[in-house]
């Protein structure tokens, strides 16, 4: 999860089918260091997918090294850590049918320097000096990058408190969010009783 001080808040199930996805998008600190947040924001209200909850916030690194597992030892990984942890994201939590894949389209291809004009990469990225590349938004790659995306990776050292939150109660894809590990977490209702991705 990426957010603080959200307070517990219960948003419901989804609103379309079972089928219905969520995915994460961040506005990375370039992006919202330019002031993009609501050019990328528009775009995503204008191709028609739903807001299912928003905050801005500095990732930490622990939270960075789950979210980049699969990039790790890689050689951009730690220019990639170093980039995402210099300032605030917007995290967006967004919904729809095929949001995944519809928002990857929207960002365009990973290198500014090659997405095709009409992507938020292409429209308003380009390459500047450094290893990384600087790219505006993160969007999940899969239903299970999602789950894990979604889900805070705050280390129970941070916080002092137990390992598992509690396993909120709603119905089956009910997304909450609250501050019950000493930091805020947010889970999937997979079924009344069980969450996927809560905070660990
Ligand atoms: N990245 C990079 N150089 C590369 C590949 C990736 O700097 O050769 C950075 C870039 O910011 C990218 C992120 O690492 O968005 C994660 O890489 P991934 O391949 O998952 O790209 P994405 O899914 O973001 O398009
Ligand atoms: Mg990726």
């Amino acid at each position: 999860g990426y957010g603080h001080d959200l307070g517990v808040t219960t948003l419901g199930p989804v609103t379309e089918t079972a089928q219905t996805e969520r995915s994460l998008i961040l506005v990375k600190p370039d992006g919202f260091r330019r002031g993009l947040t609501g050019e990328v924001i528009r775009r995503i209200e204008a191709k028609g997918y739903t807001l299912a909850a928003l905050a801005v916030v500095t990732p930490t690194r622990e939270q960075l090294a789950a979210h980049y597992a699969e990039h790790e030892g890689k050689p951009f990984y730690e220019p990639l850590l170093e980039f995402m942890s210099s300032g605030p994201v917007a995290a967006v939590v967004i919904e729809g049918q095929e949001c995944i894949k519809g928002f990857r389209s929207l960002a365009g291809a990973t290198k500014p320097t090659e997405a095709a004009p009409g992507t938020i990469r292409g429209d308003l990225g380009r390459k500047w000096a450094g290893t990384v590349d600087e790219n505006i938004v993160h969007g999940s790659d899969s239903p299970e990058s999602a789950a894990r995306e979604i889900a805070t990776r705050e280390p129970a050292a941070r916080s002092g408190r137990s390992r598992s939150p509690p396993v909120p109660s709603g119905p089956s894809g009910a997304l909450h969010t609250g501050g019950a590990c000493g930091a805020v977490w947010w889970c999937v209702v997979s079924k009344p009783g069980h969450a996927l991705g809560c905070c660990m």
